[in-house]
C-alpha cells in the first residue's frame, strides 16, 4: 500500500527537473516532486516528528513513524533572506499531525526578494524508501495526495568494518552553515565512496548521506566540524569531503548587504576616447603617431649592378638590425624574428627582385614587386596559415625599403610616448619596444590578440578597438592613457594630469611594495591558499617568472616554443624545452599544455585543410588526438623530465569527458613502458561553454581545471577574439563569462578539484577579487604581473571577496562589472 505524502501546500505541482537549481534538479538531495505555490501555508505532509527547521525559517523536514524523511524547502536562495518572511509555526522536536500548520511565509515579498517560490518536497533517505506513484503537472490542494512511498532494500554497498576511523577538523566557510544545498553536495559525494562517513559538531554527529542528519548538525559559519570515515577508501573519502568543505561551494556570501553605488560605465568628456583593454595600467606622455604610409620608391633602377649591390647592402642591414633585436629576445619575441631572418634570406624572393632589377626596375621597385607577387600567390592559395604570414612580408618589404630610402620608421617613437597607430603586427611591436614607449593606443586589434598578448608580457599599457576617433589625435599632443577604465585623454586639463599623476605615483609604490614580497608564498588575508602562477611561452619567460616571485606555471603554451617551422619538434627537442622550463623553476609545478594548433594558432607541419570557421574546427585536442603520433611524442617527452610528477599535463579546447579519457589512457599506458610508477597529473583547459557546464563530469576524472578565459570569452559571447569588428565587446568581465567560471568553481568542488585561471583574466587587477572570490584557487598570469598579482590577494578576506563577486555576477554588462570593481577598489585605498 506504501506511504502517502500528502502536498505540503497548495499550488501546481510539477517534477524536480523544472526546479532552475541543479542541486534539486538532479535529485542530489533526493527524488520528490516540486509545488508552485498559490498558498502561503506549509502544513505536515504525514503525522510525524519536526526533525530540522532552519533558522532562516525556509526549510523544515520531518520524519514519519516508518520512518521516512522528506525535506520541504520553500524558495529558492531563501536561505538569503535570513529568515525575513518567514514564521515557523512548530519547533525541532515537536510532533505534528498531517494537515498541521509548520511555516507561515509572506507570499509576495519572498517571491519578490527569492530567485524562484518553487518548493521541492524531497524524500531525503532514498536508501530507504522510493516514490511508487507522484502527482505532477496538476493543480494540487493542501493535504491531497503528492507522492506514495515504498520501502526499498538497504543499500548493501554500505559496509560496516571494524577498521579505524580517520578525522579531521574543519572550519566551515559557507556562508549560512551546512543548510540543503551543501548538505545534498555532501550527501552526493559521499555517496561516491564506500566508507562510512559521518559529520560532528560537538555532542552531534550526523551521517555524510543523509541531508535531514547534516542539517540537524545546525551549524553555522566560522564553525568547527569533524569529518569521520571508516571503510576501505576512508582516507579518500575523508579527502574528498574535506575538501568539498574547504570551499563556499558556490554559496558566496551576502556579507555586505548593501550593494555599493556603482558609478555607470564613466561617460567620456571631450577630448577623451573610449577602447577596450589589451592590457591593463596607466601611462602618461607624448603621442607619438606610427607613420605607416607608404614608402614611395622610383620605379627605373640605375645601373644594375648599382641596384644589385644596393638590394644586397639594405637586406644586410635589416638582417643584423632583426639579429640584434632577436639577441636575448624569448617566446614569442624570438619567434617573429626568427620568422623574418629567414624571409630576408629567402633564396627565391632575392631572385625574382633581381630579375626585376635586370629588367630595368630600381632595388627598391624590385624587392617590393617581388614580395607583393609573393603575396598575390599566397592569398591565391586561401591557405589560413600561410596567409597569416603576409604580414610578417610587409614587415620585411618596409624594412628593406626604409633602409634603402632612408626613411626612419618605428625608431621614431620616443621612449616614454605613447604609441598611436591604426593597428600593429606583433614584429612591430617588438620593435617598438625597444624603444621603450610608455604605452599603445590602436584603432583596431583585439584584446586577446597576439599584440594584447604581447603587450601583457611586456607590462605595456594598451587600449585596442578606440575606431577613427584616434585619427584625431595629433602627433605629441600630451596624453593620459587609463588602461584601468580603457580611455584615453588627449589634451588634458592640468587638474586631470595632477590627479593621473598622483594614481601612478600610488600605482608605482604598490608595485614597489609587491617586489618587496614577490618571493613570499601566497595567502588571502584570512589565510586561504591562493596559488600565483605565471603563463610562459619559452625557458628564458621561465627564468622570468621565477625571478618574479612565480609559485609554478600554470599554462606553458608549448606551441610558442616550436612556432614558425616546417617540421615538428622531435621528442628530444621537446624533452630539452620542457627540462629547461622544470629546472629554471626549480622543482615548483609546471602545467604544460599540449599543443595548442589550429584556430588562431597555425604551424605549417601540421597542415589544417582551409575552414569556413577555423575557431570551431580543428583546434586544440581535436588536432592533437587526430594526430597521434605528434601526441605521444609530445606526452613522451613530458614524462622523461625529471623528476616525474614536477611536469603536469593539461588539455586543450576539451568539449568532453572522452578526449580526458583518450588522453589519459595514453599517458597511463605510456608510463607503463616507461616503468613510472609516480602517478602525472593530467587536468582539462576550460575553454568551452560545453566544459564549463560539465565541470562535474570533467572533474570527476581530471586531476585539475584551469579556466582558459580568452577562448570561453570568444564561445561564450560567440564574438571571435580576432575580430576588430566586435573587438570592443569580447571582455572576459561579462557576467555571463563570470557566472560559467563561478559554475565550473561549484561543480569542480563536488569533486573537490581545483579549478584555476590562466586566460588573460588572471592578468588583470580588476578581476582578480572577483575570481577569488568565485572560488579560483589557482591564478596563472604574465610573469610581469606575478608580484602584484600576489599583493592584491593578501588584501583580501575570502569573504569580502565572495560578497563582492556575488555582485558581480548580478550586473548586467561588462561595463558594470568593471564599474563595481572600481568601486570595490576605491574602498580599499
Ligand atoms: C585561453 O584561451 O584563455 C588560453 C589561455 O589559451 P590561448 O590564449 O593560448 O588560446
Ligand atoms: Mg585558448
Amino acid at each position: 500500500m506504501g506511504l502517502i505524502i500528502t502536498s505540503p501546500l497548495r499550488g501546481w505541482a510539477t517534477t524536480l527537473d523544472s526546479v532552475p537549481d541543479p542541486v534539486f534538479a538532479r535529485r542530489m538531495m533526493g527524488d520528490g516532486v516540486a509545488i508552485q505555490p498559490l498558498g502561503d501555508t506549509v502544513v505536515a505532509p504525514f503525522d510525524g516528528e519536526v526533525v530540522t527547521l532552519h533558522d532562516a525559517g525556509h526549510a523544515v523536514s520531518l520524519r514519519s513513524a516508518e520512518g521516512a524523511e522528506v525535506l520541504i524547502h520553500v524558495g529558492l536562495d531563501t536561505v538569503m533572506l535570513k529568515g525575513e518572511g518567514f514564521t515557523p509555526l512548530v519547533a525541532v522536536g515537536d510532533r505534528v499531525s498531517r494537515g498541521d500548520p509548520l511555516i507561515r511565509f509572506d507570499l509576495d515579498a519572498v517571491a519578490l526578494a527569492a530567485t524562484s517560490l518553487i518548493t521541492p518536497v524531497i524524500v531525503t533517505n532514498a536508501e530507504v524508501f522510493a516514490i511508487s506513484r507522484r502527482t505532477t503537472d496538476a493543480a494540487v490542494g493542501a493535504c491531497e495526495a503528492l507522492m506514495t512511498l515504498v520501502p526499498v532494500q538497504a543499500d548493501a554497498r554500505r559496509r560496516s568494518d571494524d577498521g579505524t576511523v580517520v578525522e579531521q577538523a574543519v572550519i566551515l566557510s559557507l556562508p549560512h552553515g551546512i543548510h540543503a544545498r551543501p548538505a545534498a553536495r555532501i550527501g552526493e559525494v559521499a555517496r561516491g565512496f564506500e566508507a562510512e562517513m559521518h559529520l560532528v559538531k560537538g555532542d552531534k554527529r550526523g551521517d555524510a548521506r543523509s541531508t535531514i542528519a547534516l542539517l540537524a548538525l545546525g551549524t553555522a559559519f566560522g564553525d568547527e566540524v569533524v569529518v569521520q570515515a571508516r571503510g576501505d577508501d576512508a582516507e579518500a573519502a575523508l579527502a574528498a569531503i574535506v575538501a568539498l568543505l574547504a570551499t563556499d561551494m558556490g554559496e558566496g556570501a551576502p556579507v555586505v548587504a548593501a550593494r555599493p553605488a556603482i558609478a555607470a560605465a564613466a561617460p567620456l568628456r571631450a577630448g577623451q576616447i573610449g577602447g577596450v583593454i589589451a592590457s591593463p595600467g596607466l601611462a602618461m606622455g607624448p603621442a607619438a603617431r606610427l607613420q605607416q604610409a607608404e614608402i614611395a620608391v622610383a620605379r627605373e633602377g640605375a645601373d644594375a649592378s648599382e641596384e644589385r649591390a644596393a638590394l644586397r647592402a639594405a637586406r644586410d642591414a635589416v638582417r643584423a638590425d632583426i639579429a640584434a633585436r632577436s639577441d636575448g629576445a624569448s617566446g614569442s619575441v624570438a619567434s617573429v624574428m626568427q620568422a623574418h631572418l629567414a624571409l630576408i634570406d629567402d633564396p627565391e624572393l632575392l631572385a625574382a627582385a633581381e630579375s626585376r632589377i635586370a629588367a630595368g626596375n630600381s632595388a627598391g621597385f624590385a624587392w617590393r614587386g617581388a614580395i607583393r607577387d609573393q603575396i598575390a600567390a599566397i592569398r591565391a592559395t586561401g591557405n589560413a596559415h600561410l596567409i597569416e604570414r603576409i604580414d610578417d612580408l610587409v614587415d620585411i618589404e618596409r624594412q628593406t625599403l626604409a633602409t634603402l630610402t632612408g626613411t626612419t620608421l618605428d625608431a621614431a617613437v620616443p621612449a616614454g610616448a605613447i604609441v598611436v597607430a591604426g593597428d600593429l603586427l606583433p614584429s612591430q611591436l617588438v620593435t617598438l619596444a625597444a624603444a621603450k614607449p610608455a604605452g599603445l593606443c590602436l584603432a583596431r586589434g583585439g584584446p586577446t590578440s597576439h599584440v594584447a598578448i604581447l603587450c601583457a608580457g611586456m607590462g605595456l599599457p594598451a587600449i585596442v578597438a578606440m575606431g577613427d576617433a584616434l585619427d584625431d589625435v595629433e602627433d605629441g599632443s600630451p596624453l593620459l592613457l587609463d588602461a584601468e577604465l580603457g580611455q584615453v585623454t588627449a589634451n588634458p586639463p592640468e587638474t586631470d594630469t595632477r590627479a593621473f599623476a598622483a594614481r601612478l605615483a600610488k600605482r608605482d609604490a604598490r608595485r614597489a611594495a609587491a617586489q618587496a614580497a614577490a618571493k613570499d608564498a601566497c595567502h588571502s588575508a584570512d589565510g586561504a591558499r591562493i596559488e600565483i602562477f605565471a603563463n610562459l611561452g619559452s625557458v628564458e619567460d621561465a627564468r622570468d617568472a621565477a625571478v618574479q616571485g612565480a609559485e609554478g606555471s600554470g599554462l606553458v603554451r608549448s606551441e610558442f616554443l616550436f612556432l614558425d617551422r616546417d617540421t615538428a619538434p622531435s621528442e628530444d627537442e621537446q624533452h630539452a624545452a620542457y627540462q629547461g622550463i622544470a629546472d629554471a623553476l626549480a622543482g615548483k609545478p609546471v602545467i604544460i599544455r599540449l599543443l595548442d594548433i589550429g584556430g588562431d594558432k597555425p604551424a605549417a607541419y601540421i597542415p589544417i585543410d582551409a575552414e569556413e570557421n577555423p575557431a570551431l574546427g580543428q583546434r586544440g585536442i581535436r588536432v592533437a588526438l587526430a594526430q597521434p603520433d605528434l601526441l605521444e611524442t609530445q606526452l613522451r617527452a613530458i614524462l622523461r623530465v625529471e623528476p616525474v610528477g614536477q611536469c603536469r599535463i593539461m588539455i586543450p579546447m576539451v568539449a568532453s569527458v572522452d578526449e580526458l579519457r583518450q588522453v589519459r589512457a595514453l599517458v597511463d599506458r605510456l608510463r607503463g613502458e616507461k616503468g613510472i610508477a609516480t602517478p602525472v597529473e593530467v587536468g582539462v583547459m576550460v575553454e568551452t561553454p560545453a566544459a564549463a557546464m560539465t565541470a562535474d563530469l570533467l572533474a570527476a576524472e581530471a586531476d585539475f581545471l584551469s579556466i582558459g578565459t580568452n577562448d570561453l570569452t570568444q564561445y561564450v559571447l560567440a564574438m571571435d577574439r580576432g575580430n576588430p569588428a566586435v573587438a570592443a565587446g569580447v571582455d572576459a568581465m561579462h557576467p555571463a563569462v563570470l557566472r560559467l567560471i563561478g559554475e565550473t568553481c561549484r561543480l569542480a568542488a563536488i569533486h573537490g578539484r581545483w579549478v584555476g585561471v590562466c586566460g588573460g583574466l588572471a592578468s588583470d587587477p580588476a578581476a582578480l577579487p572577483i575570481l577569488v572570490g568565485l572560488g579560483i584557487a589557482e591564478l596563472s598570469a604574465v610573469p610581469g604581473f606575478v608580484a602584484e598579482a600576489k599583493q592584491i590577494v593578501r588584501g583580501l578576506t575570502l569573504v569580502e571577496a565572495r560578497a563582492h563577486a556575488e555582485l558581480a555576477l548580478q550586473c548586467k554588462s561588462a561595463a558594470e562589472v568593471r564599474a563595481l570593481a572600481r568601486a570595490f577598489e576605491e574602498t580599499r585605498r
